[in-house]
């Protein structure tokens, strides 16, 4: 079953691997934070010029937020080095929860001093006072990495008072997640750290402008604030210019599922489904074919690798299917974020693949489950909707299920979205929305009492 469980170690050893995140390949030389601190005024104390000049190159450079949101980086920097406040925060996200999703562990325990270096990157842009890594806390031994890269960064002088002799200080430490898929989701994290039960909080305002303790904070992914080091030496265009097939930038994906190399892979954004799947992933595990794709791990929904031209929104198909073809094939899909969002879709960090053995009926209940479970019960159309979506599933294989009740889950699914307060609510009703609407003949097998028993239940984390 879909869990928060976190997959197990394949390789437990830390060290370079040669990723272009990585300016320093392993070795920490804290080289971006001495070009800010080295633009520092004698006169006023100032490091305005080198901030200007760093919120430009992550705005040249496209970075956006790589929890899965995708907000763009310099926006929230700026707002929150705007904000007049003595106290402010920098938070960093590492309660990487999401089904599917294990790409920030890597980098943590890989490459713990690039996100101390952008840590500090973002306390000085943001003119912050205090820096808190908050890591769930199932990851033992990258809590450990973190807390040695900080030690190590403040024994370097990088981190922490009077930072490479500049007068300025900004030191960091780690905050263990209390645990729960909903301690991951910001605000819901905010309440965390306040010692409060972990509930999302209405937005706005924004943690830009009512952050920790109710003052400005940057909050953002790990691989977020680990990309804007090498960005910020290597300038944005160079970050930008990897990208694809008419897109920018790079992102470290998580692909799992019915592959036979499932893992973590550093890839342009543009890279095709077929590339990610057939070349990077090694291709589908024990010869089989395709079935569905999960490009946001549950929270995005199932596709087929073939989906009809009117299921598709009408600007998606006119770019996409110019000679006006019957079927989209879903594996020329360049995975980047606007593009999958114009298909109808979300492009997380998890990427799962589906076998032609899987029963998706059963891994929409999977899903389903994991999120009714994780809900935190405060608004009433997650904490009821969760609920009947799973129990509507299981009518529906239970045969138990007519057309009716086929428009009152979609009726659900959009109040579901529309009036949830955190994206919880808003995803939980995808599985199946999408499964209605792109597997007809799965749900139309079992209206009509034709489905057998599932083949076997599919876990994400099943390899
Ligand atoms: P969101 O779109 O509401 O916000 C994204 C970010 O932008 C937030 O930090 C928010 O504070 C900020 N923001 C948005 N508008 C702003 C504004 N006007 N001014 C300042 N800041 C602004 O999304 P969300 O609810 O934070 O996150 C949902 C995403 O998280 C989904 O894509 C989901 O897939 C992903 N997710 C990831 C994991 C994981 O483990 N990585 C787990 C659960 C969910
Ligand atoms: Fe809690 Fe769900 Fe409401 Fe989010 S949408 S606040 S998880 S009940």
């Amino acid at each position: 079953a879909v869990s928060r469980e976190p997959p197990r170690h394949r390789r437990a050893d830390r060290g370079p691997l040669g990723w272009k995140i990585d300016p320093y390949d392993g070795n920490p030389r804290d080289e971006a934070v001495r070009k800010l601190v080295e633009t520092r005024d004698p006169r006023t104390g100032s490091l305005s010029g080198g901030i200007d000049d760093l919120l430009e190159q992550l705005k040249i450079s496209t970075l956006r937020g790589m929890g899965g949101a995708r907000f763009p980086t310099h926006l929230k920097w700026a707002a929150v080095r705007a904000q007049a406040s003595d106290v402010k925060y920098v938070v960093c996200n590492g309660d990487e929860s999401e089904p599917g999703t294990f790409k920030d562990r890597e980098l943590l325990r890989r490459a713990p001093h690039l996100l101390v270096e952008g840590m500090v990157l973002a306390g000085l842009t943001g003119g912050a006072t205090k820096g808190y890594i908050y890591i769930r806390h199932e990851y033992h031994e990258e809590i450990e990495a973190v807390e040695d890269a900080i030690r190590e960064a403040t024994a370097r002088g990088a981190c922490g008072t009077d930072i490479l002799g500049s007068g300025l200080s900004f030191p960091v430490e780690v905050f263990v997640s209390p645990g729960g898929y909903i301690c991951g989701e910001e605000s819901a994290l905010l309440e965390a750290m306040e010692d409060r039960r972990a509930e999302p909080r209405n937005k706005p305002p924004f943690p830009t402008v009512a952050g920790l303790f109710n003052k400005p904070t940057i909050i953002n992914n790990v691989e977020t604030l680990m990309w804007t080091p090498s960005i910020y030496l290597k300038g944005g265009e160079w970050y930008r210019d990897q990208g694809i097939n008419a897109c920018k930038g790079l992102w470290f994906c998580s692909i799992s599922g019915d592959v036979r190399a499932p893992g973590v892979y550093e890839v342009p954004f543009g890279v095709t489904v077929r590339d990610l799947i057939y070349r990077r992933a090694g291709g589908m595990s024990r010869g089989q074919r395709l079935r569905a794709v999960a490009p946001s791990g549950p929270s995005g929904g199932l596709f087929p690798p073939l989906i009809r031209r009117d299921l598709l929104p009408e600007a998606f198909a006119k770019a996409h299917l110019p000679d006006a073809g019957a079927f989209f094939d879903l594996l020329d899909l360049p995975l980047d974020p606007d593009i999958v969002r114009g298909m109808g879709g979300m492009l997380g960090a998890a990427f799962v693949a589906v076998g032609e053995h899987a029963d998706l009926v059963g891994l929409a209940l999977n899903l389903s489950e994991f999120f009714r479970n994780e809900s935190c019960g405060k608004c009433v159309p997650c904490r009821v909707g969760s609920q009947k979506l799973v129990e509507m599933i299981r009518a529906l294989r239970a045969g138990q299920f007519d057309r009716e009740h086929l428009e009152l889950a979609r009726s659900l699914g959009n109040t579901m979205i529309l009036t949830s307060i955190c994206g919880l609510g808003q995803v939980a009703p995808n599985p199946l929305l999408t499964l209605a609407k792109y597997f007809p003949e799965e749900i139309e097998a079992l209206l009509d009492r034709r489905g057998g028993p599932p083949a076997r239940e599919f876990s994400m984390f099943e390899t």
